[in-house]
C-alpha cells in the first residue's frame, strides 16, 4: 500500500497545485464577479480541509457500515449547514444570502469534487427553494425559512420517478400521461393517493433525526389532479416528513451513493395535506415548474457536479502520473500519457464553460427564454449530458492511466467511477437529453405509439 499513499499529496506538482484548476482561473469572468469566486475559493478550501479526508467514511468504509456513513453524512452535512450552503440562494428577504444561479452551480462543482452525492443532498434544498421562488410562493418560503435560515440542519426531497418508467414522467410528448400519483381536491385540502420509486432521502422521519441532523423538511411531490395527466393537471405537492398514510420501503442497496441518499419507494396512500401546500398556482404552471426548474435546472446542475467530479478524478491522476516513474521519467512527462491527461482536462474545461455560459443564459430569459422553453431545455441537456460523457471518459482514463493502483479502493477513483453513472441515467437520462436537444432544434415531435 505504499504506493498508494504517495498519490494522496493533492497538488504534487511541486508548484503548490494546479493553476488551471484553481477557482481564479478556471470561473470565467464573463459569468460572475470578483466576489462570487472568492466564494468559490473560499467553498474549496473547505472542501479540501473539511470533506476530501471523509470520502471513504461517507460510504462506511469499505465494509459499508452503515453507522459509519450515517453518522459522517450528517455530520458533513451540518457543516455545510454552518457553512451556508443550503441557504445559498435563498432571498434575502427571507433571511438567506440570495447568491446567483453561477455561486449555485460553483457549489456544486467545488462539493462535487469531494463526493456528488453530498452535492446531490445540499442540492435538494436548493432544488425546493427553487421552485417556491419560480412559484413567487412567499408564504411557503418564510414558512420553512426558520429550517433553512436555523442553526440546525434539515434535508428534503422530491418525489418524480414512477413505476411507469423514470424517463417517461421527464417525457414532454407525455404530457403526464404516465404518471399514476393522484392529488384529489377535498375542501380544503387534497389527498394523494399513488406509489413513487427512488426518491431520497426518504424514509420515516426519525430516520433523519439525529445528533447533527435536526430532521427532515419532507417531500416535493410531482402529481396529477387527475388519472390521464395534461400539462394542465399536473403539480408539484408539498407533504411534510411526518404525514400520516406515508409508507416507505427498506432504502436500496445500490451500485454509488451508497448512504449520501436513502432511496426508497414512497406510497402515499391518501396522505391529506391543506391546499396551500400545492406550489403551483395558476393553470399551466406546475408543467412549467418542472420542466424547467425540476427537470431543466436539474440537469444543469448535474452538469455542475460532474465537471467537479472529473475535476478530482484528473488531480489524483495527475498526482500519480507525476510519482509513478517510467524508464527515469515521471509517466505524464511522456508525449503518450500527457496527450491522455491533456484531454481529459480539454473536456472538464469546456464542459464547465459550457454549464457556466448557459448558467448565465438562465438570468436573462427576457434574451434566451424561460427555462421551460425548449431551447432552454435542449441547452441544459446539452450540458449534462456533455458533462455526462466526459465523467466516463475522464474516470475511464484515470484509472487506464493508474493501472491497478487506480482499481485499488485506497484511490477513491472506483467510487467516483459507481458515482457519475447515475448522474448521466436519472432526471430523463442520456437518451432523453439526445431527443430534448434534438426537440430545441427542431421542434416538438409526438411519439407514434398510445400510451
Ligand atoms: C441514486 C439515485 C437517486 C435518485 N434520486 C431520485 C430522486 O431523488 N427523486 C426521484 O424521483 N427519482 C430519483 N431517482 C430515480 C431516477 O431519476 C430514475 O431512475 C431515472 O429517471 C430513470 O428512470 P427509470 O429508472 O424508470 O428508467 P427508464 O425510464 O425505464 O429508462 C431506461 C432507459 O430507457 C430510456 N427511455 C425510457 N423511456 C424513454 C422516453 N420516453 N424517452 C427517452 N428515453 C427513454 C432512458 O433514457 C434510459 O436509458 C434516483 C435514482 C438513483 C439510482
Amino acid at each position: 500500500m505504499d504506493m498508494l499513499a504517495r498519490m494522496h499529496t493533492p497538488g504534487a506538482d511541486g508548484t503548490g497545485g494546479y493553476k488551471l484548476l484553481e477557482p481564479r482561473q478556471k470561473y470565467n469572468m464573463a459569468f460572475c464577479t470578483e466576489d462570487e469566486i472568492g466564494i468559490a475559493e473560499h467553498f474549496r478550501e473547505f472542501v479540501d480541509a473539511e470533506l476530501m479526508p471523509y470520502r471513504h467514511d461517507m460510504e462506511g468504509g469499505w465494509h459499508r457500515d452503515p453507522k459509519l456513513a450515517k453518522q459522517t453524512i450528517h455530520r458533513l452535512y451540518a457543516k455545510l449547514h454552518e457553512f451556508g450552503v443550503t441557504k445559498a440562494i435563498l432571498p434575502e428577504k427571507h433571511g438567506g444570502p440570495g447568491l446567483s444561479p453561477v455561486v449555485r452551480q460553483m457549489i456544486n462543482e467545488e462539493l462535487s469534487r469531494a463526493d456528488i452525492g453530498l452535492a446531490t443532498k445540499v442540492g435538494k434544498l436548493h432544488w425546493a427553494i427553487s421552485v417556491m421562488v419560480a412559484a413567487g410562493r412567499d408564504d411557503l418560503l418564510e414558512e420553512f425559512a426558520p429550517g433553512l435560515i436555523g442553526n440546525e440542519a434539515w434535508t428534503a426531497c422530491f418525489a418524480i420517478t414512477e413505476p411507469a418508467g423514470g424517463a417517461n414522467v421527464e417525457d414532454p410528448a407525455l404530457t403526464y400521461k404516465t404518471m399514476n400519483t393522484i392529488a384529489r381536491e377535498d375542501g380544503d385540502h387534497y389527498v394523494i393517493k399513488g406509489h413513487k420509486l427512488w426518491p431520497g432521502p426518504a424514509g420515516p422521519a426519525e430516520n433523519f433525526q439525529s445528533e447533527h441532523l435536526k430532521g427532515h423538511m419532507g417531500y416535493w411531490v410531482c402529481a396529477v389532479t387527475q388519472p390521464g395527466g395534461g400539462e394542465e393537471n399536473v403539480g408539484i405537492f408539498h407533504v411534510p416528513a411526518d404525514a400520516e398514510g406515508l409508507e416507505f420501503s427498506q432504502p436500496y442497496e445500490k451500485m454509488g451513493f451508497c448512504y449520501s441518499e436513502a432511496n426508497t419507494d414512497i406510497w402515499f396512500n391518501d396522505v391529506r395535506i391543506p391546499k396551500r401546500y400545492r406550489i403551483d398556482t395558476k393553470p399551466g404552471q406546475g408543467s412549467q415548474l418542472i420542466k424547467g426548474y425540476v427537470i431543466g435546472l436539474g440537469r444543469l446542475a448535474g452538469a455542475a457536479r460532474l465537471t467537479g467530479l472529473s475535476e478530482a478524478v484528473l488531480e489524483t491522476c495527475m498526482d500519480w502520473t507525476l510519482n509513478r516513474i517510467i524508464a527515469g521519467t515521471p509517466m505524464r512527462e511522456r508525449s503518450l500519457f500527457a496527450a491522455r491527461l491533456a484531454e481529459m482536462w480539454r473536456s472538464i474545461e469546456i464542459s464547465r464553460q459550457y454549464y457556466l455560459a448557459v448558467t448565465a443564459q438562465v438570468t436573462r430569459p427576457d434574451q434566451y427564454g424561460m427555462p421551460w422553453e425548449a431551447q432552454m431545455k435542449a441547452k441544459f441537456s446539452a450540458a449534462r449530458s456533455f458533462a455526462g460523457d466526459t465523467a466516463q471518459m475522464v474516470t475511464n482514463n484515470a484509472m487506464q492511466l493508474m493501472g491497478s493502483a487506480g482499481y485499488a479502493y485506497d484511490s477513491h477513483i472506483e467510487k467516483y467511477m459507481r458515482d457519475y453513472k447515475i448522474v448521466q441515467m436519472w432526471l430523463g437520462g442520456a437518451e432523453r437529453d439526445r431527443l430534448d436537444m434534438a426537440q430545441g432544434l427542431y421542434g416538438p415531435f409526438k411519439w407514434a405509439g398510445d400510451v
